[in-house]
Formats: C-alpha cells, structure tokens, sequence
C-alpha cells in the first residue's frame, strides 16, 4: 500500500494535536482558562436542565442546585451514575420528547439486571459526533487517505456512517465495510481499494495482519486506529511491524458519545474530547476523585449533550490522568490509555493480581495468536489457569508453528505473568482453535473474557 498522508505528516508530526484548536473553538476560548470557564459553565446548565426534564435526574440531583457548583471540583459533590441506573431507568433519563430521539443504541452488555442498556441520541448528539469524528481523525489521516471502515453501524446513524460521514468533510475517501466476517474478503477488499489507513477493532485488525503474513501478501499502509476500551501494546507493535504503519488509539464508548479522545503523534496519551465531555479519574471504592498520575475508574459527565445527558458516569474502565504536558505541546488534559476494566483483575490465592491486561500482552505477542479465552479456577491441586487459543494457521497438533504453540504461549506467559507458582503446582491447559478460519466476529471480545 502506499499513501500520501503519511509522508504529508510527518514534519508536523510534532506539533500540538489539531484536536486542541477544535477544542478551543467548541469551547468559545482562546486558552486552557478559558476552557475550564466553558466546562463549568455547560456543567451548571447540564446540572440544571436534567433536573428540570429527566424524571431520573428530577430524583437524584433533587439536592443539589447548580449554584452549589462554584468550580470545576464541585462536581465531586454530585451523585454518579451508573450502568445499572441506566438499564433500571430507561426511558427516565430523557430530557426530550421521545420524538425528538434520532437515535438509539442498545448495548447488551452484562449488567447485574440482566435489562439491555439502551442510549439515546437527538441529530445534534449526533452532528456532535460527526464533528468530533472529523477533528479526531484529522490526527491521523488527511485528504488524500482512503479510510477502511471495519466499524458496525454502516446503517444512517450507526458508529460507522458517522465516521464516514466526519471524514467526508475531512476530504479523505471513507470505506465503509463493517465489523470483519470473513478475513480473506476484508483482505481483498483492503487491497483491492488501495485502502491507506484502517479503522477497526484491535482482534480483527490483528486478523487481517496475520492472515496477510501468512498469504505472503507484503502490505503497507500510513495508519491505522484502534477503536475499543483497551488496546494490547503487543497488538499495536504488530501492526506497526507488519503493516509499517503508525498506530492510534482512540477511546470511546456509545455512553460517550461514541467518541472521547484521540492520540496524538507523541503517543503519550489520550487528547479528550473536552469541549463535550468533563472527565475524572476516581478511586472505584470510595469514590474519591483522584491526582494526575494514580489509576483509578474513568467518569465524565456530558456538557453538551441533548437527549439523554449523563451526570458522573461510570465507566468502569480503569485509567490515570497524565500528569504535565503533552510532548507534542498541547495543554489539553491527557488521559493514560485505558489499560483494563473494574472486573478484569483476579486476585489469586496467594494475593497476586492478574489482570486481563497481562494475558494480553502475553498472547497477543505470542505470533499466530488470533485470541483467546482464559479461565482460572482451583481445585484440590491449587489454582489454575486453561487458556484457550484461536490461532491464524491451524491448530497445535497439525504441524508448522503450531506444534510448538502451547510451548511458546506458556513462556511468554511466565515471562509476563506472575504465575511461577500457579505452573509449578498445576500446568497450563491448552486448546488450540482447530478453525483458523472461524469468523472474527465470533472470537471472544475481550468483555466477554473470562479471567
Ligand atoms: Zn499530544
């Protein structure tokens, strides 16, 4: 592949990130003080309007009167909101007629009701977005790029047609595909459109690199984003070999607005979407907003948002604000990338912790490996860990690599998992995925994951 984004980038590849102009420009500010009035300002009026239209938040901020809030830390004397306030409380939340709802996502994403959550969006929640998405990838892609879309939602409204949208008005040449199916088809069709710079999620874009490995095909493209709640580095250091492309995460939820914050060129963080969203980083038991540098759980509150605002909103992603400046310059808050969820981590027996974020970085560095799915339980012999793999290029036992792979998985995990003693008493179980051409979409996202 060839492309001319890449090189046009590259000398301003160190210059503040393009999303701190927007910013500024949403916010009506000139500078990061000005910001800091527009938040509070539109963290006031949010306050205000959802008491008044949303029956929920009429109950929950009943207490509170938005003159209480006299600066941007006050906003820790609100109540948060959670995932099950929103599957408990539906249509509550709203703060328009239901005419006025343009769009609704519904996430079936496990949740102690077992309810769906379902979020609501008007057509400037979503003009919002589209803006965003044009700001957001103007980081990584410009005019001249072809931008592989292998996002869901290519129907008027979903993820995918906003991003297709945003980057018509970036002048880029969007492709919308969808979420992977069939690897060898994705693989064509990036070929076959001369695509430049790919959007998906991290295990499909993974697919593709490995399924082109193994086809001998020598790809090359100028970048790729990465859109999900946590990207394996071992993910993005495969990409950037195989494809020699530059890798981006972007992170962002449908509660989110489906964008919050983007890379920029320094790779040090994320630049959030601060005109719209105000976020903290708290501690997950007691609630305590948290300095710069410690990792707690990720919150934010919607400032602009019309249908269904939401106040405090926990995400359950754990993350750490950056502290200082970015090194590309820019003063906009940096947001670490989000490296597990609350309920990714296992405490073992003898008080280790495994977090899902380890096996990642283990197993995904592993090659061949697609994805996995991991169980740890105990029985009379102690604890144990069975990994399950899905593998580009045929299971364990049929030769080529694969004969090797339990062996090599296990080493890369001793080598970044602290479960020396769990391999002593009891060794890994292994089954490796017989289909390597099994349907990404049916891999096991990391949500569903069990550790
Ligand atoms: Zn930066």
């Amino acid at each position: 592949m060839t492309s001319g984004g890449r090189a046009a980038l590259e000398p301003t590849a160190l210059e503040p990130t393009p999303l701190e102009p927007w910013v500024l420009r949403r916010a009506g500010a000139t500078d990061m003080e000005g910001l800091r009035r527009h938040q509070l300002r539109a963290l006031r009026e949010t306050v205000a309007r959802a008491r008044r239209r949303s029956r929920f938040y009429a109950d929950r901020l009943a207490a509170v009167e938005p003159g209480d809030i006299a600066n941007l830390d006050d906003v820790a004397r609100l109540p948060f909101t959670t995932a099950d306030d929103v599957r408990r409380e539906g249509m509550r939340l709203l703060c328009v007629s239901p005419g006025a709802v343009a769009r609704v996502v519904t996430l079936l994403t496990s949740g102690t009701t077992g309810e769906p959550k379902r979020i609501h969006f008007s057509a400037a929640d979503q003009e919002l977005t589209v803006d965003f998405f044009e700001h957001g990838m103007s980081v990584l892609a410009g005019p001249r790029d072809r931008v592989l879309i292998l996002l869901p939602g290519e129907r008027p409204g979903g993820v995918g047609e906003l991003l297709a949208r945003g980057l018509e008005r970036l002048g880029a040449t969007p492709l919308p595909h969808g979420p992977v199916g069939d690897v060898d088809a994705a693989l064509d069709v990036l070929e076959a459109e001369r695509a430049s710079v790919v959007v998906g999620i991290p295990v499909q874009v993974l697919a593709l690199v490995r399924r082109g490995v193994s086809r001998g095909r020598a790809l090359r493209l100028a970048s790729v984003l990465l859109s999900t709640d946590h990207v394996p580095r071992a993910i993005v250091s495969t990409l950037e070999r195989d494809w020699d492309c530059r890798v981006f995460n972007h992170y962002g939820t449908t509660e989110m607005g489906l964008g919050g914050g983007v890379e920029c060129a320094a790779h040090a963080g994320l630049h959030l979407r601060e005109a719209d969203l105000l976020f903290e980083v708290v501690d997950p038991l007691s609630g305590v907003p948290l300095p710069p540098g410690q990792e707690g759980e990720v919150v934010f509150s919607t400032l602009t948002r019309e249908a269904m605002p939401l106040i405090r909103y926990r995400t359950g992603d754990l993350s750490s604000f950056v502290p200082g400046p970015c090194p590309c310059g820019s003063r906009l808050r940096l947001l670490s990338t989000v490296r597990s969820r609350r309920g990714d981590v296992a405490v073992l027996v003898g008080g280790e912790r495994l977090r899902l974020a380890d096996l990642d970085e283990a197993l995904f560095g592993v090659d061949d490996v697609l994805d996995f799915r991991a169980r740890l339980g105990a029985d009379g012999e102690g604890e144990w860990l069975a990994v399950e793999l899905l593998c580009e290029g045929g299971s364990a036992g049929q030769g080529g690599g694969g004969a090797a792979l339990p062996r090599r998985t296990a080493a890369a995990l001793a080598r970044r998992v602290a479960l020396a003693q769990q391999f002593d008493r009891q060794p890994l179980a292994f089954a490796v995925g017989s289909q390597p051409r099994a349907k990404v979409e049916h891999i096991v996202s990391g949500k569903e994951r069990l550790v």
